[in-house]
């Protein structure tokens, strides 16, 4: 699950990592009280205006609708409600999101940290993530923050360092020590930095983070160290124990297929092939993907159906596949185990004809327990719905309506 910025920076102040502080808005008018209060809180004449979307690149990135970028600059707060109104309700497109761009529901009104008039400060690059390759969490570093970490990796990916932590340890001072250390830090922003360090891990382990990505960790002209973005990523499998982020959720960012799947308890991934596929089980998925490439094809999506597979899952099913406009053909293949293949085909034939008119050939394989009663209760369904008991026959079939 991703976080917003907002979000994210709640979290990491929570476990002592200094912010650029802020305030979320959903209209001009809250945006304009938001960032009054900032200035009573904080003293701060100029502030950041900063599109809550789940993507990066919003700095760079421009909203159609008007022009404006997705992060600016108010250098008064009468400055701050234009500013506001040229980004909330647009379409922000960056690097990161489609031609279409993310609806900007929320900004966040931040105080400026880089001072104007005051010498350079620093942006630095700093996140925290799993390595799967070691199977270890590592801290990755670069001087060279900002917007750019992409090019920078590309081009000079010596300027990028890596540092692992050992799960029997636990991330130790020198460790924080060498990074601030290589970040080219002294006095008082070499303790910041290790402080910062410190905390940024502890927020990441104890939200049990998959990513936490900050650039840009600015250290400011008066020595401090400061986390401007934040990108967050935490753990699914791990929300059942962290309650309030699960309930950070904004589902509005998601794919609205994959969350009515979700709640249609179907384990649903959209791709962008050609044909679709309802299989029972997620390794069964899988081998359908496979069998779809080798038969010319290329999947339009992994839809793991669950072992019950009845009527209802099955015309759920049906109804997302085919809300995908890609599809030109559809492969049900179904491992009757537990779940009779005949109910299975009964919940095909039914969706069917609840459906009225499915526009592209079905395929149905199905194997196992009742196969063959299955096979002839959808021949003699009278629909258009070929049948197959060996995976191979399926294939051929696939490949035939493919080039038909
Ligand atoms: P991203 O483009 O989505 O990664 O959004 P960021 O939050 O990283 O902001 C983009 C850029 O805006 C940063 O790299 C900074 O250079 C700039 N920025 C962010 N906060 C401030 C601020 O307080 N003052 C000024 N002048 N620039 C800022
Ligand atoms: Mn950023």
């Amino acid at each position: 699950m991703n976080l917003h910025e907002y979000q994210g920076k709640s979290i990491l102040e929570k476990y002592g990592v200094a912010i650029q502080r802020g305030m979320v808005a959903e209209n001009t008018k809250a945006a304009t009280e938001v960032a009054r209060k900032l200035q009573e809180d904080t003293g701060t004449g100029w502030f950041v205006v900063k599109a809550q979307i789940h993507a990066g690149g919003r700095g760079k990135g421009v909203v159609t609708e008007t022009g404006s970028h997705g992060v600016v600059l108010a250098k008064s707060l009468e400055e701050v409600p234009e500013k506001a109104a040229a980004i909330l309700g647009g379409h922000l497109v960056t690097k990161q999101t489609n031609t279409q761009g993310k609806k900007v529901n929320k900004v966040l009104i931040a105080e400026d940290v880089y001072y104007p008039g005051a010498s350079e400060p620093s942006e630095f690059y700093m996140s925290v993530l799993l390595d799967r390759a070691r199977g270890r969490n590592i801290i990755m570093y670069s001087t060279e923050g900002g917007m750019n970490i992409e090019e920078v990796a590309e081009a000079t990916p010596h300027l990028i360092f890596k540092e692992e932590i050992d799960p029997s340890q636990g991330l130790l001072g020198f460790q924080c020590r060498r990074i601030a250390f290589n970040l080219g830090l002294s006095g008082k922003a070499f303790k910041e930095m290790t402080r910062f360090v410190y905390a940024l891990y502890s927020a990441y382990e104890g939200c049990d983070a998959s990513m936490f990505e900050i650039n840009p960790v600015l250290k400011t002209s008066d020595d401090r160290i400061i986390a401007v973005d934040s990108k967050v990523t935490l753990d699914d499998n791990a929300l059942f124990r962290h309650k309030n982020y699960a309930a950070m959720r904004d589902i509005t960012e998601e794919d609205p297929m994959d969350v009515e799947a979700g709640q249609a308890g179907l384990n649903y991934v959209n791709l962008d092939g050609n044909v679709g596929c309802m299989v029972n089980g997620a390794g069964l998925a899988m081998a359908t993907m496979d069998i779809i490439k080798l038969s010319g094809g290329n999947p339009a999506n992994f839809l793991d159906v669950g072992g019950t597979a009845d009527a209802e899952r099955v015309e759920k099913a049906f109804r997302i596949i085919l809300r995908d406009e890609n599809v030109e053909a559809i492969l049900v293949n179904i491992f009757g185990g537990i779940v009779r293949c005949d109910r299975v085909a009964q919940g095909v034939v039914d969706a069917y004809k609840n459906i009225g008119n499915i526009p592209v050939p079905v395929i149905v394989r199905l194997q196992g327990t009742n196969a063959e009663e299955a096979k002839q209760l959808i021949d003699e369904s009278g629909l258009e719905v070929h049948s197959a008991i060996v995976l191979q026959e399926a294939a051929d079939q696939v490949a035939a309506v493919l080039q038909a």
